[in-house]
Order: structure tokens, then C-alpha cells, then sequence
């Protein structure tokens, strides 16, 4: 059955000529309604001037399209890692840019960031914890903007904060401006970290309203896993070839209690093609379409 009150959409890239313009007809070539994209390269912090990224053509664009710009979602680049204090030059590079990105953020007139929280580098959970809650402070303190964090959900691989509910509530709490964080929630992310979302998907959607609140589930990130429950690995799989399944995944993105949250695919490129256009009709209608890769 379509729902005009679901929202899914991928990851999308940014590139030269046509940078946001490009990325929303991306996005739009895979049948969206929303979209998430990196404001640069994802893997370092070099960005180029707004000015140049067409960004006033994009959002004309998504305007034609009847997208909701508030559905729209920023991830911050992975070099960021706020959750360590024993490197003060890295942890002030990382606070530098989450300001910065949530400035950009801003600029392309979107409302939420996803970051991932980090890494506590062997200093223990608690020290990552509270490490990244002064580092948001500060961020907070001056960007001048009042884009969101979504603070990412993570699946415990080496030394990774906030795998827990219970460690991403902890950095809301112990931040000064928990009105600016929400949560972003990866399936292939809890699955791996534990979360037996497989058998009792209910279960721990409950969960997760008593440990941290519905009202701060910001973004929901759609990905099959390689691995069983409690592997800590991240390795993201198409929709129907991992452990999750499609089932599981086509319920979670009707979930009632998910209704009206942006739902993002990051699954993997398969022979070098995008997968999205395929897994988003499938994920709305239900209809799963058996050895769609081949
Ligand atoms: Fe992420
Ligand atoms: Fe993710
Ligand atoms: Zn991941």
C-alpha cells in the first residue's frame, strides 16, 4: 500500500558541474522524496565556497518537486571525532568542523545533521561520552545556526561510542543544548550492536522510546547487514541479501510508530551501479522483486 506520508531516499553525491543541482536530480532519478549528501568529500574536511555549489538551483528544484526541505538530512564528514580528549589539536579540529559544517548546513537551507559520535580511542566510554558532550557545547555555543545533530547510532566496531541507547542518551543529557540533538537510527548499526531487532523489531522500537524518547528519532538510516546480531561489524548489504531481510526492513519503514521520519539508504553500489532507484519502489509497495541485482 503507498503511503504519501513515507519519506525515503538515499545517500546522494555532489559533484563538479552541478553540484546540489546534480544532487537533487539524483535523487529525484531514483524516485525520492528526500535525500541525504555530504557538503564536501566525506572522508576530509576540505570544502568548496557555497557560492560555487549551485545551491539556489537545487533548492528551486525541490521546490518544483513538492519536497519537504525539512526532511532533508546533512551527514558530517567522518574525520570528525569529538569523543577523544587525549589529542587536543584533533579534538579541536573536530569541534572547528562541526561548527563549520553546521554553518553549511544551514546554507543549503537543510534542518539536520547526522555526526557520527566517535571514537573513545581506549579512554574508556564515559570519557568519549563526556568528551563529546563539551565538544557540542562549545559547537553549539557560536555556530549562530539552529540546525539539529542527529546523533548516529553506531555498531560498535574498536572503540566506537554511543552503541548503546543508554550512551546515546547520556550525551544528550550531559549536553547544555539537548533541544539540538535528536538521533539518527541505523538498522544494519543496531542489529550489529545487539539490538535483536530480527525477532522483536517492536521490542526495541519500545525500547528505545523509554531510553531515549520517539520525539528525538530525527532520521532513520535503511541498510541490510552482512553480518548476524551482535557481529560489531558495520558492513552495509543491499536490502533483501543481508541478515535483516526485506520483510523486516519493509516494516520498519512502515512502521506506525515511524511515520513522517526521513528514511535514508546507504546501501552498497552492485557492478558499479546505484541501487536505489529499484530498493525505494520495492521498500514502498512491498513488492519484493526476487535476485533484483541481476
Ligand atoms: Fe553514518
Ligand atoms: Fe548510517
Ligand atoms: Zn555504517
Amino acid at each position: 500500500m503507498e503511503n504519501k506520508d513515507i519519506y525515503i531516499g538515499s545517500h546522494v553525491g555532489m559533484g563538479a558541474p552541478e553540484f546540489y543541482l546534480g544532487s537533487v536530480k539524483e535523487a529525484l532519478s531514483y524516485g525520492s522524496n528526500t535525500f541525504m549528501f555530504y557538503t564536501g568529500a566525506p572522508q576530509n574536511s576540505f570544502r568548496k565556497p557555497l557560492s560555487e555549489l549551485k545551491i539556489q538551483e537545487g533548492r528551486k528544484l525541490i521546490k518544483e518537486a513538492g519536497i519537504d526541505e525539512s526532511k532533508l538530512i546533512v551527514h558530517a564528514p567522518y574525520i570528525i571525532n569529538a569523543a577523544n580528549f587525549s589529542r587536543e589539536d584533533l579534538y579541536e579540529m573536530s569541534i572547528n568542523t562541526i561548527v563549520s559544517e553546521l554553518r553549511r548546513t544551514a546554507g543549503f537551507g537543510v534542518g539536520i545533521m547526522v555526526l557520527h559520535p566517535g571514537s573513545h580511542v581506549g579512554m574508556g566510554a564515559e570519557s568519549g561520552i563526556l568528551a563529546l558532550a563539551k565538544a557540542l557545547d562549545t559547537a553549539f555555543a557560536c555556530d549562530g545556526t539552529n540546525v539539529k545533530i542527529a546523533i548516529e547510532t553506531m555498531a560498535g566496531k574498536g572503540h566506537e561510542i554511543g552503541i548503546t541507547f543508554e550512551q546515546v542518551r547520556s550525551i544528550i543529557d550531559q549536553c547544555k543544548y539537548p533541544e539540538r540533538l535528536g538521533v539518527c537510527l541505523d538498522t544494519c548499526h543496531i542489529s550489529d550492536a545487539g539490538y535483536d531487532i530480527i525477532n522483536d523489531l517492536d521490542g526495541v522500537i519500545e525500547k528505545f522510546d523509554k531510553v531515549i524518547g520517539l520525539d528525538k528519532l530525527l532520521v532513520v538510516h535503511v541498510n541490510d547487514s552482512k553480518n548476524p546480531t551482535g557481529a560489531h561489524k558495520d558492513r552495509h548489504e543491499n536490502i533483501g541479501y543481508g541478515y535483516l531481510g526485506f520483510d523486516l526492513l519493509y516494516r520498519v519503514v512502515h512502521h506506525p510508530k515511524l511515520i513522517g521520519i526521513p528514511m535514508i539508504l546507504e546501501t552498497p553500489y552492485y557492478n558499479e551501479k546505484a541501487p536505489y532507484k529499484q530498493e525505494i519502489e520495492m521498500l514502498r509497495s512491498g513488492k519484493y522483486v526476487d535476485n533484483w541485482r541481476n
